[in-house]
């Protein structure tokens, strides 16, 4: 039966909105989380969960289950065919998980929706928002479900509703930003692969490729392509693995999930307006590059979870959700500048431009400090300032003031 009343309506089931229902559940915080799909969706999408997200995903419960289902992988290496220009290794990293998990995203949201169910919360599925508009009591969503229309009252409204959030649009909050030029491909194939250890990044006038082991022995390819085809097979993969991968590349021998996507370069105005919050592609969308979209948003979700607690079971004054809107975004600002300068360094098409990259590259190569530097933005570490709200106590004081 799905409420008409509620502290904290989260619209979107996906990663972020499934990592905060699960979190609010733990707190024991009153909240509605609804999904306009009847069931989770299956695809692989973002595959990698990254050190700075394990931990925050670790307060929830979840980290132990992840793990026995993804591969733990220790570098990350940026090669141009067969030269290795750069390795940033994760062994060292000043954290508690020192590498990078290769897991399908529709296998992280079902261990997040299992731990949501352990705890006692659910999803209703098949509710979509049509439309939300503030009132006294906070805000009042239209949802449609199998039997028709209804309005369902909350306080606050999170928007975890993906890039075309209808949250975002009744806020009015702006969605700055573009379109990216090219086209993405990304395939999960089987073939015979070399560099099981590490998420390789090649560089290549033709474009970037990643190629990434999963944990059912099939690789992840991730790859910028100008007119992509909708849906890549066998051949299209082989091609672009023997122009930009090494010279002696194994031969693919099988495609599991293929997709072609365009890429948005976007960040929202504000996370908060009113009784409305945003987080993950509702609040940012940018490239692949990197694998930090499902990881800035699941980060989000821990936070904005502990804002919400302070607001709505421990009664501090909701300036604890604009701490989070501030914390939060620029998180975001640095993501897009780090996928950005990916893209753009890795795709460079002139020759003595290249030459020069990948000299650089190489030298960097030697500098330890500067490899750490890399491990922690690519970790998401370098990011944890971001990833903690102000103490109560200053909020507290605020209330005595
Ligand atoms: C083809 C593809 C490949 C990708 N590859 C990568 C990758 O390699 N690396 C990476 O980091 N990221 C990748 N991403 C991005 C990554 O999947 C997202 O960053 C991540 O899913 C964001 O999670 P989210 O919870 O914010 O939103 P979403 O996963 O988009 O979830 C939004 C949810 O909201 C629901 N919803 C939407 N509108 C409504 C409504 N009106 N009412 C009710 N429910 C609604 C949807 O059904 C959906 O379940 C990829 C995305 C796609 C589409």
């Amino acid at each position: 039966m799905l409420p008409v009343q509620t502290d904290i309506l989260v619209i979107g089931a996906g990663p972020t909105g499934l990592a905060l229902a699960t979190a609010l559940q733990r707190n024991g915080v009153d909240h509605v989380l609804v999904d306009a799909l009847d069931g989770a969706q299956n695809t692989s999408r973002a595959a990698v969960v990254h050190a700075h997200t394990l931990e925050m995903l670790d307060t929830i419960g979840v980290v132990g289950s992840l793990e026995a289902r993804g591969i733990a992988l220790p570098d990350f290496a940026v090669r141009d065919r067969d030269q290795v220009l750069l390795t940033v290794s994760f062994h060292r990293l000043p954290a508690a998980f020192q590498h990078l998990l290769m897991v399908p995203q529709s296998t992280t949201e079902a261990v997040l929706q299992a731990r949501l169910n352990e705890l006692g919360g659910a999803v209703h599925r098949g509710v979509a928002a049509l439309a939300a508009v503030t009132d006294a009591g906070g805000a009042a969503v239209t949802v449609k479900t199998a039997t028709g229309e209804q309005v369902i009252h909350a306080r606050y409204v999170v928007g975890a509703d993906g890039m075309h959030s209808i949250v975002r649009d009744a806020a009015g909050i702006p969605f700055h930003g573009e379109a990216y030029g090219e086209s993405f491909v990304l395939a999960d194939v089987t073939m015979d692969w070399p560099l099981n250890d590490e998420v390789s990044l090649f560089f290549s006038p033709a474009g970037l490729v990643v190629v990434a082991p999963l944990p059912d022995g099939s690789y992840r390819i991730v790859a910028t392509l100008d007119d992509a085809p909708e849906k890549p097979e066998i051949a299209d993969i082989q091609k672009l693995l023997d122009a930009r991968g090494p010279t002696r590349t194994a031969r693919v021998t099988g495609i599991g999930w293929a997709s072609r996507f365009r890429v948005h370069h976007r960040l929202a105005d504000t996370y908060r307006s009113g009784p409305f919050l945003l987080m993950g592609d509702a609040a940012h969308v940018h490239s692949p590059a990197g694998g930090q979209g499902m990881n800035t948003g699941l980060v989000d979700a821990i936070v904005l979870a502990d804002a919400l607690t302070r607001v709505v079971r421990d009664h501090l004054p909701d300036t604890a959700l604009d701490d989070y809107a501030r914390t939060r975004r620029p998180a975001a600002q640095e993501v897009l500048a780090l996928a950005g300068r990916l893209t753009k360094i890795a795709t460079l098409r002139s020759a003595s431009a290249r030459r020069l990259r990948n000299l650089l590259l190489r030298v960097l190569d030697r500098l330890p400090a500067i490899k750490r530097r890399l491990a922690l933005g690519l970790s998401g570490l370098a990011r944890r300032r971001f990833a903690t709200l102000p103490p109560s106590g200053v909020l507290a004081r605020h209330i005595a003031q």
